[in-house]
């Protein structure tokens, strides 16, 4: 595999603004290398168990994103060295991540995964989910853990109108929530949206991080 050249091929095609991350999951630890050599740092894996066992092998300076839905029973791995958690889809996940956070004198960053696709299969928060926890009592108490923007994945579709959609519906809630509660939060900064087939459109629509698998690592079987 030609990691230099996809990385850079990639990467032309993303304003400086926009961060990388590499979907690595099903990949071996040596693809991971390969792009790590050819300069990516930021590795999203979405299992735990791939996770924690991959960041074990591997010692260099890699920041791990958790891009998967997470049980509450498996936080625990990944609270010592995960850098953020884009997949935080529920008031009781978000709070077990404080607690296990906590435990490891961390405060670890987190995206509120939002709802924006047609599919019913898809995790998330709406908005007024998301609203009702951000303005309890209880969220304010959560001192080990930082909301730094919204993670969202559009309709897996041909359909760019549709994608394009999905991706405005999330940059809106990201502005209302920023407005809302995170007004003079500097942190609340990231929309993570955009995959391999869809990320220019993601760009387009305000992303500040691309999600991208098998663009970089090829096809996953
Ligand atoms: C697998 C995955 C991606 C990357 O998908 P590709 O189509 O391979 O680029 C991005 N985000 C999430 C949440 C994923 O699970």
């Amino acid at each position: 595999m030609e990691a230099k050249k996809n990385l850079e091929k990639i990467l032309v095609t993303i304003p400086a603004n926009v961060k990388l991350l590499a979907v690595s999951k099903t990949k071996p630890v040596e693809d991971i290398l390969s792009f790590y050599e050819a300069g990516q740092r930021i590795f999203g894996e979405n299992r735990v168990k791939e996770l924690t066992e991959k960041s074990q092998k591997i010692s260099n300076d890699i920041q791990w994103h958790m891009i998967g839905h997470l049980q509450t029973n498996k936080v625990k791995y990944i609270t010592p060295f995960i850098s953020l958690i884009q997949s935080v889809d529920s008031f009781k996940l978000l709070k077990e991540i404080n607690k296990e956070a906590e435990q490891n004198n961390r405060i670890i960053s987190c995206l509120l995964q939002m709802f924006i696709a047609e599919e019913e299969s898809k995790f998330g928060f709406d908005y007024t989910e998301a609203m009702q926890m951000l303005e309890s009592k209880e969220f304010f108490s959560l001192k080990n853990i930082q909301i730094e923007g919204v993670m969202g994945m559009a309709t897996y579709s041909d359909d760019m109108l549709l994608v394009r959609n999905e991706f405005k519906t999330l940059r809106k809630i990201f502005d209302d929530l920023k407005r809302n509660f995170f007004i003079n939060k500097l942190e609340f900064s990231e929309i993570s949206m955009g995959m391999s087939n869809d990320y220019k459109v993601a760009i387009e629509e305000g992303s500040t991080m691309v999600r991208i698998g098998s663009m970089l690592f090829g096809k996953r079987y």
